[in-house]
């Protein structure tokens, strides 16, 4: 149904700042300057584009008991708590959510059933069970693969079942016992295996990465985007810029999964150094994108706003950079060229909240709001 946004402002996900204007949405967004339908009155509220989270775990429970409740569910009691965790995002105006990590089915149901109506969610992009070794991080998913032969083999699984990104951990990683955060989980040849096939077939690979020496061998092999990226050191940040000439030299994206919890950090230091690991990538100009790996203990699903106040308050990049890189920015490293900016014949994916994100992030999370392709999905 067609309907103007009216008395509000609305920042289109590109520029510093927010203009005023009626926005009309008529299954796409149909104009900026007025237009004919349901008048929906949001003065002193402002308009941006859907939230994209770039890194998402619907299946967890963000809490420390995760891993209890994600070994006693059924796949229909993950399918519904999956389908729980993808309404609340949806109605804090995140419309398009990556899940890196989940068993496969499950993902490309719970997809399936948010883009058919089914159940009311973000648009999902899933990548299944991550390719892990055996016993490696996240290998309680289902994706162990060793060996050039079974990760090419489970590339093509991943596929075949409908998948929409490949995810490889490339280090181990602190929410599975038994696997080493710092080292390399695979070869460079094997992650070139992946990559390969992932290319071959039109899918593009994340490697989730901590340790040092592990985003040395994804930068190295050439995957596309980086998870976490943390540069992890024993006991320390062992950051390491000529990594970084080589992200940027590459053109391999970052999505660092930044969220509220660095705000519990007790280490200053820490803190200090991962947003410094940032500042380097924003000075070389790598494709960052926003993401906050929400799921995982102490990272409700629906924070991103709260994480992108994080993320300008310690790299001191805008709020309208931080927000660029959850909208457009997002869209554009992910392939959604029909999305993640306002412009006449985009999809109409928005979020409504009240006060001015460009002056406080945290008004995010005042929702108003939220369209999705066009339909308004919640109103508050
Ligand atoms: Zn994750």
């Amino acid at each position: 149904m067609a309907f103007v946004l009216r008395g509000g402002r609305t920042w289109d996900g590109t520029g510093e700042e927010a203009r005023e204007g009626d926005l009309a949405v008529d299954g796409r967004i149909a104009a900026l300057d007025g237009g004919s339908g349901e008048n929906i009155d949001i003065s002193g509220c402002t308009v941006v584009p859907g939230l994209i989270e770039a890194h998402a775990h619907l299946c967890f429970n963000g809490a420390t008991d995760w891993r209890q409740v994600y070994d006693a569910d059924s796949p229909t009691t993950m399918a519904l708590r999956m389908a729980g965790n993808g309404r609340a995002m949806l109605e804090a105006g995140i419309t398009t959510v990556r899940d890196l990590g989940a068993p496969t089915a499950v993902s490309i149901d719970v997809r399936d059933a948010f883009a058919n109506g089914l159940a009311a969610g973000p648009d999902l992009l899933v990548a299944g069970a991550p390719v892990t070794t055996t016993g490696g991080h996240c290998h309680f998913m289902g994706g162990e693969a060793d060996g050039e032969l079974e990760v090419r083999r489970a590339v093509r699984d991943r596929v075949k079942a409908g998948c929409d990104w490949i995810k490889i951990m490339a280090t181990g990683g602190n929410m599975t016992r038994g696997t080493n955060t710092l080292a390399a989980q695979f070869t460079v040849p094997e992650l070139r295996a992946c990559i390969e096939e992932a290319h071959r077939l039109r899918k593009r690979v994340a490697a989730h990465c901590h340790g040092t020496a592990g985003i040395r061998v994804a930068v190295e092999a050439g995957v596309d985007m980086l998870e976490h990226c943390s540069f992890t050191g024993e006991g320390r940040i062992d950051f390491d810029p000529a990594i970084v000439d080589q992200i940027a030299a590459k053109g391999i994206a970052v999505s660092p999964t930044v969220s509220i919890g660095w705000r519990r950090w007790a280490d200053d230091g820490l803190r200090k150094a991962r947003a410094d690991a940032l500042k380097a990538m924003f000075a070389k100009d790598c494709k960052v994108i926003m993401s906050t790996d929400c799921g995982i203990p102490g990272v409700p699903h629906t924070a991103l706003g709260a994480a992108l106040d994080v993320l300008a308050e310690y790299t001191g990049i805008s709020r309208a950079h931080a927000l660029r890189l959850a909208t457009s920015r997002a869209a554009e490293l992910l392939d959604l060229p029909d999305r993640g900016v306002i412009a006449v014949g985009k999809r109409a994916d928005l979020l409504v909240v009240e006060g001015d994100p460009l002056a406080d992030l945290l008004s995010l999370e005042r929702v108003r709001l939220v369209v999705k392709d066009g339909e308004v999905v919640f109103r508050r």
